[in-house]
């Protein structure tokens, strides 16, 4: 059974932009800042679901990445094609 940190203050997620995390919630699924449970998990094909600390913060990381290069592929496009 694996020890999980503490229920975090409200905050956005920074790539949905959604207020996380909800009242209850199960400590298996909690939300930790920046980013939700959803985008961490699901949003940016990031392979297995995992509930395991260190693998969450580094599924984080790289939704993080794949979000700023989308981001950053998305603001190059518009000003080649703006
Ligand atoms: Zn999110």
């Amino acid at each position: 059974m694996p020890i999980y940190p503490p229920h975090p203050d409200p905050f956005d997620c920074a790539i949905c932009g959604k207020v996380r995390p909800l009242q209850w919630q199960d400590p298996s699924h909690m939300d930790y800042p920046p980013v939700c449970w959803r985008c961490e998990q699901f949003g940016w094909r990031l392979g297995p679901i995992t509930r395991k600390p260190d693998m969450r913060l580094a599924k984080q990381i790289a939704a993080l990445a794949e979000a700023l290069d989308e981001e950053a592929s998305r603001k190059i496009y518009e000003a080649r094609h703006g």
